[in-house]
């Protein structure tokens, strides 16, 4: 048994990778049909909304293309905090739109005030957050961001990357006003990558009809002709889609409330252990990431050295993510990891201090 703490693909358990070897069943058939809305009705409650969600093959990439290309004719504001939020800046600007950042240093959350002073200055159509910047450990105060937006600038909608954390934090899509939020199937949720996910509002959806070139693949009113019938324009993925209905299962077995609390438990033990060694996350306190810890290397371990050692228990972490490489390392604890695999990764990091 492996035990990957990095930030995707994470560990999928056995019953999920049993359930992915049904056989094949076509897709425009009712038994698919009764699958597909089982897993999007599952899906609303995992989003807390009751907006409809997206299920379609693309990884959470694809869903950030599709936000820049429904959402937004020209005006758009970007919060850039790290890698991935930097990532939709640059899909913005691919897809020819007229993309604005909003960029704080790498390690830092944006503050309600300073997106306060960007929507007077101008008004944007659309504001992209990261949720959860698996790049530098930081969570976004998504929900005082939101309000901001709504108080300011009623109309613009509101799209929020939550790939590292929805199935593992929780957002509260509807409560907050969220317009479009989007996760992928690797990360919080524990399934092979491959699959993306999106719920949207519906003045969402009416913005995307005024919205000229959207596209075939990630055009939302497309999709939402197919989703209602319980399906997508192309072929879905079957096998993912027989995991995340088992997975479904078992993560209200467990219970969204808990499922919540063991993330922010495992991220916690994680970021007092490293503290306590001398080494803090690169996160203030207060907006540290509840699914993957960011730590500074501040005891210049070895990276791949410490990852050699830890393959041999069947462990691995991950390195920094671009120009923080070595400058920090990233021990992710999503999904169905438990407490006592993070004991036992401390207790082998320990191992491995006292050796290197
Ligand atoms: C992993 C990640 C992405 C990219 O998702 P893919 O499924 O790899 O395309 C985007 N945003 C965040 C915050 C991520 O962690």
């Amino acid at each position: 048994m492996s035990h990957m703490f990095i930030p995707g693909p994470v560990d999928v358990s056995e019953e999920v990778m049993q359930a992915m070897t049904q056989p094949m069943i076509p897709h425009r058939s009712k038994e698919f049909d009764e699958l597909f809305r089982r897993t999007a009705e599952g899906m609303q409650k995992v989003f807390l909304t009751q907006n409809r969600v997206f299920q379609p093959p693309a990884s959470g990439s694809g869903m950030q293309e599709a936000a820049m290309r429904n959402l937004v004719a020209q005006d758009v504001l970007v919060l850039v905090n790290g890698a991935f939020a930097d990532r939709w800046y640059k899909v913005g600007v691919a897809n020819g739109k007229s993309v604005d950042r909003l960029d704080v240093p790498w390690g830092e959350a944006h503050t309600p005030e300073m997106l306060r002073a960007a929507l007077k200055a101008k008004h944007y159509e659309a504001v992209a957050i990261v949720h959860n910047e698996t790049s530098t450990g930081v969570e976004n105060p998504v929900k005082e961001l939101a309000a901001v937006v709504h108080e300011i600038s009623p109309d613009t909608l509101i799209m929020v990357d939550a790939v590292s954390s929805l199935g593992g934090v929780k957002i509260e899509t509807d409560a907050w006003g969220l317009d479009f939020v989007l996760t992928s199937s690797q990360k919080c949720l524990a399934l092979p990558p491959g699959m993306s996910f999106a719920a949207v509002s519906e003045r969402a959806m009416a913005k995307a009809e005024t919205v000229p070139n959207r596209g075939w693949y990630f055009d939302l009113l497309l999709l939402e002709k197919h989703r209602i019938k319980d399906s997508t324009p192309m072929t879905p993925t079957m096998q993912i889609i027989y995991g995340l209905d088992k997975q479904l299962e078992r993560i209200f077995a467990e219970g969204l409330e808990n499922r919540w609390a063991r993330h922010t438990a495992m991220a916690q033990r994680v970021q007092s252990w490293m503290l306590a060694h001398d080494m803090p996350a690169l996160a203030k306190s207060e907006y540290c990431s509840k699914t993957v810890s960011t730590i500074q290397n501040t005891r210049e371990i070895d990276i791949s050295g410490l990852n050699k050692f830890l393959l041999t228990k069947g462990m691995r972490i991950a390195n920094g993510y671009g120009d923080l490489k070595n400058k920090t390392f990233r021990i992710a604890t999503m999904g169905d990891t438990t407490m006592d695999d993070v004991n036992q990764l401390l207790d082998a990091f320990e191992e491995y201090l006292k050796i290197a």
